[in-house]
């Protein structure tokens, strides 16, 4: 093929983008990019019952999140009627499809016999080759496509291989309804020519379509674009995927406190490889990325492993950054109200300075946010249980012991009230650890944080002493 590729995201505004959804998207955006080509997006909307307006801002809000942009003004499938029924009555001037006038007890009946007989139910083309003339009065016809009966129809798919259908399994089918509106299977296509989509990539679940749509291509004397049908996403069981297993929609994971470019290096690997590598930047993936790489067999999502990837792009992103993202994650998280009511510019200062601490142990940004509640924790604080067995009478008495001495440092800086404190310790007697750990509980209220001295420093000499004062007898 020569020429510009051009490919397209074609989602049903029927719900949110969901997790396979994104992942074709994906996968279009990719091989456009690497081919240095142009995706189109195409709203099917032509169900009015299912589509809603606020399914289309979710999609579109969803594709700007994981950095997906297309190419020019998203279209609408359903401003595009007109031009679908022109076809249609265009592929009826050609001989290529005909007026069916079968009622519904008509085709009942068809099917009612067909699954006696334990055949597929098929429209037996009984108007196929009637004379108009023949036509019940009263009656509005659909209109039907003139399938090939002998033969098989080939689909030559870049990822699933030549695909062979038998002509005799494809019916005529219906595609211009009675009421003048479209069949998806005929808008598509007609949308997809009258774009000039070279590729059409999406879920495997469209493979059957695709024969069914390359029959009309070859009637109005198309090309026939380029296939290729991804393998759809299963649980880590090999199931189909289920809520359960992360079918969810993409605003869900940005809720969950996955990083955008996280999700997209995740979904690349879902189905797709390039050796081991399992970090991969948006740069390499466009380089690396083909469809014909793409595996025939279904890929399984993996939460531990989408962890782990989250995991490692919050250690390697920017501090600034992160805060960026924690703020505009906030006002989508019930529980957080106080975090963002405090959020000041010290606060600010106060979590870029926690930053590095923090991000080494977190694999979502909620982690993050959770792991930095210290920092915006009101006095006297509230112990979890961990942190209230570290503090018993013993551990309040170091507590009391070590004040002075703490109350004493002039440079307030983590290495300093480290020498403080290991000294304390030493002279003593006590572990390092019998010190650190009523301090770290006194501090945060939990039994795990960053280092200590980091969250002292951080935390500053007032807020810091008070907090232990707290704690001591
Ligand atoms: N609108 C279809 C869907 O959301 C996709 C159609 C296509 O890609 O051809 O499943």
């Amino acid at each position: 093929m020569t020429g510009e590729v051009v490919t397209r995201f074609a989602p049903s505004p029927t719900g949110f983008l969901h997790i396979g959804g994104a992942r074709t998207a994906l996968f279009n955006w990719l091989y456009a990019k690497h081919t240095g080509g142009k995706m189109l997006l195409r709203i099917e909307d032509t169900d009015r019952e299912r589509s809603s307006q606020a399914a289309v801002e979710a999609i579109l809000d969803g594709l700007h999140w994981l950095g997906l942009e297309w190419d020019g003004e998203p279209f609408s499938q359903f401003a595009r009627v007109e031009r679908h029924r022109e076809v249609a009555l265009d592929l009826l001037k050609r001989g290529k499809a005909y007026y069916c006038y079968a009622s519904q007890e008509e085709l009942a009946d068809m099917r009612e016999k067909a699954r006696a007989e334990g055949r597929p139910p098929r429209y037996d083309g009984r108007w196929r080759d009637r004379d108009p003339s023949e036509a019940p009065e009263g009656v509005s016809p659909v209109i039907r496509i003139k399938a090939p009966q002998e033969g098989e129809t080939l689909v030559r798919d870049m990822v699933q291989g030549d695909v062979r259908f038998p002509n005799k399994d494809l019916d005529d089918f219906i595609i211009l309804r009675s009421d003048g509106t479209p069949t998806y299977m005929h808008a598509v296509v007609v949308d997809d020519h009258d774009m000039g989509v070279t590729h059409i990539i999406r879920g495997d679940d469209h493979l059957t379509n695709a024969a069914r749509q390359t029959v009309i291509f070859q009637a109005m004397e198309w090309d026939v674009p380029n296939m290729a049908h991804i393998p759809l996403i299963h649980g880590p069981d090999g199931a189909k995927l289920s809520k359960r297993h992360g079918a969810l929609g993409v605003e869900a994971y940005r809720a969950m406190g996955y990083l955008p470019e996280a999700l997209r290096n995740y979904l690349a690997r879902l189905g797709w490889s390039h050796g081991d590598d399992e970090i991969m930047s948006t740069e390499d993936m466009i380089s690396w990325f083909d469809i014909t790489d793409v595996n025939k067999g279904a890929a399984r999502f993996d939460f531990a492993k989408l962890e782990a990837i989250n995991g490692h792009y919050i250690r390697a992103a920017d501090d600034a950054y992160l805060i960026e993202r924690i703020v505009s994650l906030l006002p989508e998280l019930d529980g957080t109200e106080k975090i963002r009511a405090k959020l000041d510019d010290k606060h600010r200062a106060q979590l870029l300075a926690a930053m590095p601490g923090l991000k080494e142990r977190a694999k979502t940004l909620t982690e993050l946010i959770d792991s930095a509640a210290y920092l915006f924790a009101e006095r006297p604080l509230d112990f979890d249980e961990k942190a209230a067995n570290i503090l018993t009478d013993e551990a309040r008495a170091v507590l009391g012991k070590i004040l002075p001495q703490m109350e004493a440092v002039t440079e307030w800086n983590a290495d300093a009230i480290d020498a403080v404190v290991r000294a304390f310790a030493e002279a003593e007697g006590l572990k390092l650890g019998k010190v650190a750990q009523p301090l770290r509980a006194a501090l945060t209220g939990r039994s795990t944080s960053p280092g200590v001295f980091d969250v002292l420093a951080v935390l500053g000499r007032e807020e810091s002493l008070s907090r232990i004062r707290d704690c001591a007898p």
